[in-house]
Order: structure tokens, then C-alpha cells, then sequence
């Protein structure tokens, strides 16, 4: 782990999408000689980048390999993550991390146990290197990803490689312009009748969107008593559980430290999951 903010300089930019750019470094030299051990990050930390004279903001880390090429993939919504977009290679960013719990996947996976893995609205970094993870193990799953138009599906050729071969690679699109038309919770939901009807049984959801969309897929998993973890994206300042910003009632228990990955167990606890978030004031609103 990477204690103090470190440079590393952007070796590779890729552009997913009108949006999205995914950007590599390498962090073999750092580890060597700021960690302690080499260390392997799990599938959901996050790490703290910090863009020279804008900010510092928690992103995921979208992929990672033996060799120290680590991967963030960032959607373009506000000053920071856009100053992160016009970066080029050869440029120097800060990072410190990786943070937070990560999922944890469940080892009881019989046959005819299935696991499903939810990526809303072009959130799907975190789940990337779940994908990778699941697919060394040898572990029966089905993606589905839920997007508003094609232009914005990413990771299409690199999920497509190894999971339309086994058909289980869903996609939605609000517009109907690629896949499944309609809400990806609606897919979720035929899939499922299906799945049941052919004598499966639901081991799992993994999941990661905007938080309403959570919350409903969420009660769908409720409803159907089926274990489901999500990580949820809220503002944060530190990263590592000082500045109370990503804290959620009635617990107070802090996004970075204990999430940013939670389960049912937790969340059916959270009074602010799906309907309250907090601004960079701590103020609480509803979203
Ligand atoms: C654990 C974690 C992992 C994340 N992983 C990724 C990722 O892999 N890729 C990615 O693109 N983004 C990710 N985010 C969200 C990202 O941190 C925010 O989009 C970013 O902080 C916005 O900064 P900005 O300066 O560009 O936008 P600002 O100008 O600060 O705000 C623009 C808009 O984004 C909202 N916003 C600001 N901060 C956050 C936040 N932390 N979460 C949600 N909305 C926010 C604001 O309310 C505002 O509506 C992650 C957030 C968390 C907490």
C-alpha cells in the first residue's frame, strides 16, 4: 500500500467512449520501495488521485497485473475528473492507496450456482477486475450491463472475448440502440425467471451504479433472498476514515474504511442507502 501521495507517469490513455478514458501506470518501483510487501489489490479499492493543482478524488481501480500496470477509468463529470480526461501520456498524476474492503467473493459456489455481476450506467471499473478474478476461479456468472444508449457501453470488446463464447453477457440500453430494451433491473428480473425455471439457484449479485438504481436492485435481491453487495460512490476528502464526509446513518459507519463495498447485512441497517447522500459541507440530501 502506497501510505503518501506518490507520482507515477501515465504510460498508456485510452478512450472508451465520448466520456470515458481509461489510464495506466506502472507502480512496480513505488511498491518496491514504499510497501512493505508486494502487494496484490482486490477486485473494488479504490485509489486517492491527485491531478497537480485541481484535486485529489477516490477512483477505482479498473484493472491490475503481476507486473505493477495498474488501470483507472474515469467518466468526465466535474473539474477534476475532466482535468484527469485531457491528461496525456507522459504526464504525472499522485496517487496514495488502494483503499477501502473490496468485494469478497463467496467460496460455497455448487453447481447450478450462479453468480451475477450488475454494472449501472457505465459504473462497471470496480467490477473489471471481479470479472478477471471470477473467470481465474472458474466460477459460473453472467454479466449484464445496463446503459442509456450503445455509444456509451464500454468495455465491450474485452468483456465481449471471453463472455459471449458462454453466453453470459447481457445488455441493456434505455434507447433500445444495442441489446435488451429498457431498465437493466427489468433484465435483471427475465433473467432471473429464466435462470429459476431451469433449476439454478442465485448464489450472488455483485453490483455497482448510481444509487438509486442500487437500492432497487437491492430490494429486487431482498425480495428474493438473495445475497447482494454493492459499492457505493460518495464524496470523500481523506480516503482513509478521518474527515467523516462519506459517513452513513444511523451507524456512522464511513464509505472509505468499512465499504466502499457493502452487503445486505449492512445496508438493510443504512437509513441513507438509495435515498440520502451528502455534499462536500457534510449536509445531508436527498437524492
Ligand atoms: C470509492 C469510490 C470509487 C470511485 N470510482 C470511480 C471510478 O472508477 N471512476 C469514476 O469516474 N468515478 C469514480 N468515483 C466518483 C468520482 O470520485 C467523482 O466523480 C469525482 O470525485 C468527481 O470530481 P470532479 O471534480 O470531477 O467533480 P465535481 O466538480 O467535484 O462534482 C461534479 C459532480 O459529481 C458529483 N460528485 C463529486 N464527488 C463525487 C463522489 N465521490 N461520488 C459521486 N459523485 C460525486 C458532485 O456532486 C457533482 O454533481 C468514485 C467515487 C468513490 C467514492
Amino acid at each position: 500500500m502506497i501510505k503518501k501521495i506518490r507520482t507515477v507517469l501515465i504510460s498508456k490513455v485510452f478512450q472508451e467512449s465520448k466520456n470515458i478514458k481509461t489510464i495506466s501506470f506502472n507502480v512496480n518501483s513505488l511498491l518496491k520501495k514504499y510497501s512493505s510487501e508486494y502487494y496484490t489489490p482486490t477486485p473494488g479499492e479504490f485509489l486517492m488521485v491527485w491531478v497537480p493543482g485541481v484535486d485529489e478524488i477516490p477512483i477505482s481501480l479498473s484493472n491490475y497485473d503481476e507486473s505493477g500496470d495498474w488501470s483507472i477509468t474515469i467518466k468526465k463529470v466535474g473539474e477534476c475528473t475532466k482535468a484527469l480526461f485531457n491528461l496525456q501520456e507522459g504526464d504525472k498524476i499522485g496517487i496514495r492507496g488502494p483503499y477501502g474492503n473490496g468485494f469478497k467473493i463467496p467460496v460455497d459456489c455448487e453447481e447450478k450456482s450462479l453468480i451475477f455481476i450488475f454494472c449501472g450506467c457505465i459504473v462497471i471499473a470496480p467490477l473489471i477486475p471481479l470479472i478477471f478474478k471470477l473467470n481465474k476461479l472458474e466460477k459460473k456468472f453472467i454479466v449484464i450491463e445496463g446503459v442509456k444508449s450503445e455509444n456509451e457501453i464500454i468495455f465491450r470488446d474485452y468483456l465481449e472475448e471471453f463472455l459471449i463464447e458462454n453466453e453470459s453477457l447481457y445488455i441493456s440500453t434505455n434507447d433500445g440502440s444495442y441489446g435488451y430494451k429498457g431498465f437493466a433491473t427489468n433484465l435483471f428480473n427475465l433473467i432471473l425467471e429464466e435462470e429459476t425455471k431451469e433449476g439454478n439457484r442465485i448464489n450472488h449479485v455483485f453490483s455497482c451504479g448510481p444509487e438509486k438504481m442500487m437500492y432497487e436492485l437491492f430490494l429486487i435481491c431482498e425480495k428474493k433472498n438473495i445475497p447482494f453487495q454493492t459499492s457505493l460512490e460518495r464524496v470523500m476528502r481523506c480516503g482513509f476514515g478521518i474527515c467523516g464526509s462519506c459517513v452513513l446513518d444511523p451507524s456512522g459507519i464511513r464509505v472509505c474504511i468499512e465499504g466502499p463495498v457493502f452487503d445486505s447485512k449492512i445496508l438493510r441497517t443504512c437509513t441513507d442507502f438509495g435515498k440520502y447522500n451528502r455534499d462536500f459541507s457534510g449536509k445531508k440530501y436527498k437524492i
